[in-house]
């Protein structure tokens, strides 16, 4: 049993994959948690059963009519959880002095803030959503060092290799002997589909990711292989790694969650069932380790491991992230915006699967300026983008 002291936690997007999962964890160690926030965007009715089995201090919803039913339910319930409305409730709930841990599990850009409110704060920040360092990598590190912050990745990738490295890797990978980063993919639900049957993808099909059960957006980025730029740009920030220090590994089987290589010829792996809760526990528990409620992998049953190179003709997402990168300034903040702009349009049918990467292709070839060393500037390319996504979406579908 650990001695550590109760972490009182706030789960940004509490009612999605990632937030049922920490919940799921926290709930097997109320010794170690408690719940200070949730937060859920339009979700009320799932957001009214975590809180009354969570019990939380506050809850946060995205209209000041949602909160309002929340409010009476909670009340005629005997609850006394305060319930706010609105973005700025949110960065509240992520830097309350009360609060030791934040996990960030809002997807898109809507995360960015809160995100970066509790690394502002100094809290030990469980950050899942991706987005918020692909649009703001240099503004959020260095809120981090600059206010003390634990980051931990959930991502399972970099959660992956940061379990894989020495434990203090700042400073670059060249420092602690490192060569490269091995970012495992499993393929998607198309890999080894030809063009033609690619073209005609439902969203339900899309949705359908063989190894992990995620939230739409990042299922459908999963089908793109745009989620693995994403990662890509992550890993880059995350680990003060260039993209061509970091190797895209198709692995179908989803088992090696990542992995690193020393100059002398090691390559650390991180392997585990394609669950959640493992880099979720992780990051609770840091430097400790505690239960997930996962079962160890049984290599008889794995039987064999597999790798690819992925198919990037086929797949072109994934090196418009890598050039977006390499480009630098706003480029990934114009990537992800448009991205998530065609990803919700695909969701709602108005267009293609292939077309997202088209559409994406085509914004980021619009001239942008400016640099991402301000909040303002970034949201202000976020912004144009997304304008600059809405016009082609609709010209497109009509
Ligand atoms: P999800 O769609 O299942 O859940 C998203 C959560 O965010 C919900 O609680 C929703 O109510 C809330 N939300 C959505 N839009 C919002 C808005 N505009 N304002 C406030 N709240 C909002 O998503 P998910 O699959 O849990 O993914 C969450 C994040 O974690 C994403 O950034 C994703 O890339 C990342 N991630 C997820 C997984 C996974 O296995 N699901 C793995 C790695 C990383
Ligand atoms: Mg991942």
């Amino acid at each position: 049993m650990s001695q550590s002291p109760i972490q009182r936690v706030t789960v940004l997007g509490s009612t999605g994959s990632i937030g049922t999962n920490t919940l799921d964890v926290i709930a097997r160690h109320s010794e170690r948690y408690v719940v200070h926030a949730l937060t859920a965007h339009t979700s009320k009715e799932s957001l009214l059963t975590q809180c009354l089995a969570h019990r939380p201090a506050v809850a946060v919803l995205h209209s000041e009519a949602d909160a309002s039913w929340l409010r009476q339910q909670l009340k005629r319930a005997g609850l006394p959880t305060e319930v706010n409305a609105g973005p700025e409730a949110l960065c509240e709930v992520a830097r309350d002095s009360s609060v030791d841990c934040v996990m960030a599990a809002i997807v898109g850009a809507a995360g960015l803030l809160p995100a970066l409110a509790a690394a502002e704060a100094g809290k030990r920040v469980l950050l899942a959503n991706k987005e918020a360092l692909v649009m703001s990598g240099a503004l959020f590190m260095n809120a981090v060092s600059r206010s003390g912050a634990t980051l931990l990745p959930i991502d399972s990738e970099h959660n992956a290799i940061y379990q894989c490295l020495p434990s203090d890797h700042r400073g670059g990978l060249a420092k602690h002997g490192v060569r490269q980063l091995l970012l495992t993919a499993s393929g998607g639900p198309f890999r080894g589909w030809t063009a033609e049957d690619i073209a005609k993808v439902t969203p339900e099909q899309a949705c359908a990711h063989p190894n992990w059960s995620m939230g739409r957006k990042i299922s459908v980025d999963s089908a793109t292989l745009m989620n693995k730029g994403l990662e890509l740009i992550e890993a880059c920030w995350l680990f003060d790694a260039t993209p061509d220090q970091i190797q895209v590994v198709v692995h179908p089987q989803s088992v090696i969650h990542s992995m690193a290589a020393y100059h002398d010829g090691s390559v650390i792996a991180q392997l585990g069932h394609p669950d959640m809760r493992t880099p979720i526990a992780y990051g609770l528990a840091w430097p400790e380790r505690i239960d997930a409620g996962v079962e160890t992998l049984d290599l008889f049953q794995v039987a064999r491991l597999d790798f690819e190179a992925p198919d990037e003709a086929l797949f072109p997402c994934l090196n418009l992230a890598r050039d977006a990168m390499l480009q630098g300034g706003v480029a990934p903040v114009v990537l992800n915006a448009a991205n998530e702009v065609a990803v919700d349009a695909f969701l709602q049918r108005k267009l293609g699967f292939t077309e997202i990467g088209q559409l994406v292709t085509e914004v980021l070839s619009r001239p942008s300026e400016g640099c991402a060393e301000s909040l303002e500037s970034v949201l202000a390319a976020d912004q144009w983008a997304r304008d600059q996504a809405v016009e082609l979406v609709t010209r497109w579908s009509a």
